[in-house]
């Protein structure tokens, strides 16, 4: 299979200014970017499926007809498929940065020979991508969902609930403890809609529904700023439908199966 090279600088993705969307480039057109003669640093995540994350030295000059772009604005923009092996590569190279050291004796870590990994030859430890599932979830109840507007979020766009599952929880326990933090409600009815994985740096999203049981909002004015009942004809703005936020939104205005 012919290599494909997904070029990342300063944590931006690197693509052609006039293509329609960011394609991966091929071994001549890195080459033509990195020029051979560079001093550049190129770091290379292990291969698997011809794709291969490089990242250049910060202070490398781009070509002409080339430009960075940040990773987040090729959801909606980039096909699903498309931005699924960006994030990928994003991902990987997230963890080559971040585990050049080994955590148990700090010698500096190898290529595994075979596996997407690092391996210590100081103490033989292996160090895999590390994955952080989070919970995504959408309550509903009657023709209303429950819309809230998170502080860092920019003004006015409003989301699902989603936080990061703890040690010890299932998937369910997380989003009732997390429906209760944000808002103070109880849910029932939990059910499963779909997975996406969020390479900011590297998230599982999983998706869910959830029927309200009980309680008054009550936000806590840290992590969220605003928050309420929506009717299904007065939404405010919503995330886009290349997010599995706007999906779960979408999908449950589109089916109302869930209504009583
Ligand atoms: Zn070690």
């Amino acid at each position: 299979m012919e290599k494909k090279y997904y070029i990342f600088q300063k944590n931006k993705v690197v693509y052609r200014n006039n293509e329609e969307v960011p394609h991966p480039f091929d071994q001549k057109e890195l080459d033509s970017i990195t020029g051979r003669q560079s001093p550049l640093i190129m770091q290379e995540a292990p291969t698997e499926k011809g794709l291969i994350t490089v990242e250049l030295g910060e202070n490398h000059p781009l070509p002409n007809g080339y430009d960075l772009v940040p990773l987040r604005s090729l959801l909606g923009w980039a096909d699903d498929s498309l931005f699924g092996k960006w994030g990928k590569a994003s991902q990987l190279l997230h963890w080559f940065n971040s585990n050049r050291f080994c955590g148990k004796c700090g010698s500096p870590t190898e290529p595994h020979p075979s596996e997407m990994a690092r391996v210590c030859p100081g103490c033989l430890a292996n160090h895999y991508p590390a994955i952080s599932p989070c919970i995504i979830v959408l309550v509903y109840r009657k023709n209303e969902i429950l819309l809230a507007r998170a502080c860092r979020f920019p003004i006015k766009l409003y989301s699902t609930l989603a936080g990061f599952i703890e040690p010890g929880e299932t998937a369910e326990e997380a989003l009732e403890r997390e429906i209760f933090e944000e808002v103070q409600l109880r849910v029932r009815n939990i059910h499963y809609f779909k997975s996406q994985p969020w390479p900011f740096p590297g998230q599982l999203m999983l998706g869910f529904f959830a029927e309200y049981l009980s309680g008054e909002i009550n936000i806590d004015g840290h992590e969220i700023c605003d928050a309420g009942w929506y009717t299904y004809d007065r939404l405010p703005e919503i995330p886009s439908a290349g997010t599995i936020a706007g999906q779960l939104i979408r999908h449950h205005l589109e089916n109302k199966t869930h209504e009583k």
